[in-house]
């Protein structure tokens, strides 16, 4: 009899522990996964395409500015509305510094060699963030930044900043899979897919991944409806629909929203 209560006693254990280990992150509103739209760079086709159709499907993104876009410069105010009506405007460096030699060991040739981030110090890309911030301190009036690392580098001569920006930044965004389990998720190095001419099904099939695994998808996304690293204007609609359309599903916020979450809720 004993022994039966002991063996009963370690199967209970050891469901618990389990239970703990796999249990799914508790989404807001009994949602399955998270899901941020994030867009880079600061271009027209945001405020031409992507923004209106977010406003149409009821839906936030996050914009990833930089520092020196010409249509940040130009469209100002259209960037300042958009915050207002619940987008967030976030950084993206002043001068887009990037690694010219490319993890993969292939040459950036559009990177000059005074915004090279292996010709950079860890001091000024700090100072290069932080006055960024004020830049889009003066257009929105928020103090609460989250970070896009550009072309995804993490170190700025040869000193990895993702410990650094910790002061200055709610989450940071980089590059990567979907992730398996929220357990040990690092808002500093958050995984993201960054879009090149992707189908409405790819872009469909991505979310529905975080859903299976009750996790989080965040898009990279930088042209829309034409230019470099591109989605279709078509595409994109038809990706915001779905999302709309299954929004008991998907927490879809911005990416400074849903990473206060997960930092409350972990
Ligand atoms: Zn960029």
């Amino acid at each position: 009899m004993k022994t039966i209560l002991k063996i009963q006693l370690i199967f209970l254990f050891l469901t618990a522990i389990s239970y703990s280990s796999f249990a799914q992150f508790k989404w807001p509103h009994g949602a399955k996964a998270a899901i941020c739209l994030t867009y880079d760079d600061a271009l027209d086709g945001q405020l031409d395409y992507a923004i209106p159709q977010l406003d149409a499907a009821g839906l936030k993104g996050t914009f990833f500015c930089t520092g020196n876009s010409f249509c940040l410069y130009k469209r100002m105010n259209e960037w300042r509305t958009a915050q207002k009506n619940g987008h967030e405007l976030g950084n993206h460096t002043l001068f887009h510094p990037c690694l010219s030699i490319r993890p993969d060991g292939t040459k950036a040739d559009w990177v000059k060699p005074e915004y090279d981030l292996v010709n950079y110090s860890l001091p000024q890309m700090i100072n290069e963030l932080k006055t960024a911030n004020t830049l889009l301190k003066a257009i929105d009036g928020q103090e609460e930044r989250t970070y896009g690392y550009t072309c995804s580098d993490i170190s700025a001569g040869g000193v990895t900043f993702t410990d650094s920006i910790k002061g200055i930044f709610i989450a940071a965004r980089n590059d990567g899979p979907i992730p398996e389990t929220m357990n040990g998720y690092n808002r500093y190095k958050t995984p993201s897919w960054g879009v090149n001419e992707p189908t409405a099904e790819e872009l469909i099939a991505y979310v529905n991944m975080a859903r299976d695994k009750g996790t989080i998808a965040i898009f990279m996304f930088h042209s829309v409806g034409g230019g470099y690293l591109n989605v279709g204007a078509e595409q994109h609609k038809k990706l915001v629909e779905y999302i709309s359309k299954n929004r008991k599903d998907f927490y879809c916020a911005t990416f400074k929203e849903v990473m206060k979450y997960i930092r409350d809720n972990k």
